[in-house]
């Protein structure tokens, strides 16, 4: 009879490590490791070679823990980022093992997989979600059908968890307009978030050819 494989931390597949970093937490020095894998296409994502959850990578996330283990007392915490991380099964467990050693987690996501992210949450000590546009338009900023729902319903879990959080979105003043900006500040206020930061659009790492392809698909749109 065929055997199921448990799923471990040490499957994690992680596609790059920031040793040391001062802005992916607020406040806090981490670690962060950037997990393998998204099915979103967002136009300004500035790490498309992780998308493919497929991709063969050069780290073992058991030698992260090692590298870890020489950074207790020196680092606050390490924030699981991507990519989408909760694309990942080995995420949780590879959370646990992080908290095992004392430090604490933080958590970058987009909201892709609502269920998954909820169960994150409880190992979790703060959470940076993107939020990438209001309902109207979040399919444009995805390249992905329906991911208003899945990013909104993320949302939702996030703040009835409770978690210390900051709402993210970052805007490209062609694919995002003022009145998009004062309608997502609408719905994120009915909501209930507190804290929202607007991020500039960096072009460092951004696939050019996407890009353009976005910028003349919202052309047409708004001239048709
Ligand atoms: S959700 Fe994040 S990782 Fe995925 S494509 Fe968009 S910006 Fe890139």
């Amino acid at each position: 009879m065929a055997r199921l494989q448990q799923i471990t931390a040490s499957n994690l597949s992680v596609g790059g490590l920031e040793p040391f970093s001062l802005c992916d937490w607020p406040d806090r020095i981490v670690a962060t490791l950037f997990l393998q894998g998204c099915p979103w296409r967002c136009p300004y994502c500035h790490n498309p070679s992780l998308l493919d959850a497929a991709a063969k990578t050069d780290f073992s996330f058991d030698a992260i823990l090692g590298f870890l283990e020489s950074r207790r007392g020196l680092l606050d915490g390490v924030v699981f980022s991507g990519g989408e991380p909760t694309l990942q099964k080995a995420l949780l467990p590879a959370m646990e093992a992080v908290r095992a050693m004392g430090f604490k987690v933080g958590l970058h996501s987009g909201g892709v997989y609502p269920e998954r992210l909820r169960d994150a949450l409880a190992l979790a000590d703060w959470i940076g979600l993107d939020i990438k546009a209001p309902t109207h338009a979040y399919d444009r900023m995805t390249g992905t059908p329906q991911s208003a729902a899945h990013a909104f319903e993320s949302l939702d879990y996030v703040l009835e968890s409770g978690i210390d959080y900051e709402v993210r979105t970052t805007v490209h003043e062609r694919l995002l307009s003022e009145a998009d900006i004062e309608m997502l500040r609408r719905q994120l206020a009915a909501r209930g978030v507190t804290n929202w930061k607007r991020q500039t659009y960096r072009t460092t790492g951004v696939d050019t050819e996407r890009m353009n392809r976005a910028l003349k698909d919202r052309e047409s749109t708004m001239t048709a």
